[in-house]
């Protein structure tokens, strides 16, 4: 569906999956808010990664970290130095670039080529390029901005001499500033005095925490080598260029682990281990197998301290991106904050007396981008037939149970009849104490399974003149993929719920 992106981003105002943050005054670029049904969604995938992380497993403790942690965190992890990308201006349009993520891609309009456009992601292959570059096409955002150039990367763009095109709203031709570097942390001052020693940065990323809290976790706590520390949170960054919905966005929901494991542990184990246990994770909430796959990190592109880090791809609408990385990062982290701080980040070996630094395992993703590609893998378009033998086009969320918004929904075939109502909302109380359940009773009942089909919503149980007539107590449960309609009682209903919503 080369409109899928569009479908999504529609559906997801429609039904109140996702908004523009500050949308009555125009957004705010690089900012979303979550409604109703997206609250739930992404709290259900929050949920899960936290039950099977944490709850299920025996090696691995949660906590919580402040989103604002003293200044120095920040210069010991290498983020006040290095958390840059380099940006370019171009200096006709106004627009901001990632430099090292500049690639050129041509347009193709009515079968001709009629221009160049940049595409900005880390685009990883040809095919990935031609989705990006066919997402500018419709948004001409950048139509007549910016120079036909092909060339392979930023590097050898600049090489190029760029025959400049004029901009359509100033004739004049654009041109690009030379790179330079733009620190991605969103500072803030704590305290009254708003001056150089009171900046601090909104974090990053949620790991620092783990390493921070490292010394408090082992101290507290009974954990023994390998274990890992969990946290879910938020990270702000000021990113160039946020785009493709919330897939990059610059307020963001982080999940992420650090696993330590002993300083002669063999790593690659362990991180194979884990880079299968998220392929899993994904996978048990309803992420196809064909639409997932690995892109390893090049070792020349990996930072010094770096094992190797792989990168559980999706295939999203714009092209196949990055959802969760998961590095080997060695002992960096836990030493540099020792030095730092001058607080030794040390386990003592019982086998060899000796004191040593923990290597660690990340694996890290991002909440929304993870809402965003269950969307893309739940959205389906189909032609079914009405009770009238009429075709008509149904939008669907095949989402896995687990994580759907909601779980079941309760509906009175007739919306006045007392005996049909009381035995519905009397189901409808009982099913509320342990799910999130939608009572509806309005308009035709067809109507009403297009309702929840489009909410993702995985049974719909109608109470109808059967359950109030004949013996049994039974229910019309109809299923959201198949479509299929079975008798059920309360009891079985239950049943299904605590096997498939776990
Ligand atoms: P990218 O290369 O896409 O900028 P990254 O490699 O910088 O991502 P990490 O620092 O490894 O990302 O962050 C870990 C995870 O956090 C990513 O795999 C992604 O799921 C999520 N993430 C990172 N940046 C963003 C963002 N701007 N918006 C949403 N999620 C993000």
């Amino acid at each position: 569906n080369p409109n899928l992106m569009e479908a999504l981003v529609s559906l997801a105002k429609r039904r109140g999956f996702i908004y523009q943050s500050s949308e009555i005054y125009g957004g705010l670029n690089g900012f979303f808010d979550y409604g109703p049904l997206g609250v739930e969604l992404k709290r259900n995938i929050r949920d899960c990664w936290w039950r099977d992380m944490v709850h299920r497993r025996d090696d691995i403790v949660g906590i919580e970290t402040s989103i604002i942690m003293h200044p120095k965190v920040w210069e010991a992890s290498g983020h006040v130095a290095g958390f840059t990308d380099p940006l370019v201006d171009c200096k006709v349009s106004k627009q901001r670039y990632r430099a090292d993520q500049l690639f050129w891609s041509p347009v193709v309009v009515d079968g001709k080529v009629a221009g160049y456009v940049s595409a900005l992601e880390s685009e990883k292959t040809a095919e990935d390029l031609q989705a990006a570059a066919e997402s500018f096409k419709r948004k001409k955002a950048l139509q007549g901005a910016l120079a036909p150039v092909v060339a392979k990367d930023f590097t050898e763009a600049a090489e190029t001499e760029i025959p400049l095109i004029p901009s359509p709203a100033t004739g004049e031709p654009g041109s690009l500033t030379p790179p330079r570097a733009f620190n991605m942390m969103f500072e803030t001052n704590v305290g009254a005095l708003k001056d150089a020693s009171s900046v601090a940065y909104l974090r990053p990323e949620t790991a620092q925490g783990m390493f921070v809290d490292f010394k408090n976790v082992i101290d507290t706590t009974r954990v023994k080598l390998p274990f890992g520390i969990a946290q879910v949170g938020k990270s702000f960054r000021n990113e160039i260029t946020p785009r493709n919905f919330i897939f990059r966005s610059r307020e963001f929901e982080q999940m992420e682990m650090e696993y330590f494991i002993h300083e002669h542990a063999d790593w690659a184990k362990a991180h194979e281990e884990w880079i299968t246990w998220c392929e899993k994770w994904l996978k048990s909430i309803g992420l196809p197998e064909s639409h997932l796959s690995r892109y390893a990190h090049p070792k020349e592109k990996l930072a010094f301290y770096s094992r190797g880090t792989v990168d559980i791809m999706f295939k999203y609408p714009f092209g196949v991106q990055e959802l969760w990385g998961i590095a080997a990062r060695g002992n960096y982290d836990l030493t540099q904050h020792a030095n730092a701080s001058g607080k030794p980040q040390e386990m003592f070996d019982e086998a060899t007396k000796k004191k040593f630094v923990p290597h660690v395992i990340e694996p890290a993703v991002g909440t929304d981008r993870i809402f965003l590609a269950v969307l893309t893998a739940a959205y389906a378009e189909e032609d079914v037939k009405d009770e009238k033998g009429n075709v008509e086009k149904r939008t669907v969320l095949r989402f896995s149970p687990r994580i759907a918004p909601v779980k079941v929904a309760v509906l009175p075939l007739l919306k006045n009849k007392e005996q049909l109502t009381d035995r519905a909302k009397a189901l409808y109380a009982k099913l509320k104490r342990n799910y999130a359940v939608q009572y509806d009773d309005g308009g035709a009942i067809g109507k009403r399974y297009r309702r929840q089909d489009e909410a993702g919503t995985p049974w719909c149980v109608t109470i109808d003149f059967d359950t109030i007539e004949k013996p049994g107590d039974t229910f019309t449960l109809r299923e959201r993929d198949s479509m299929s309609q079975k008798r059920i009682t309360e009891a079985e209903l239950f049943a299904l719920l605590a096997e498939q919503v776990y």
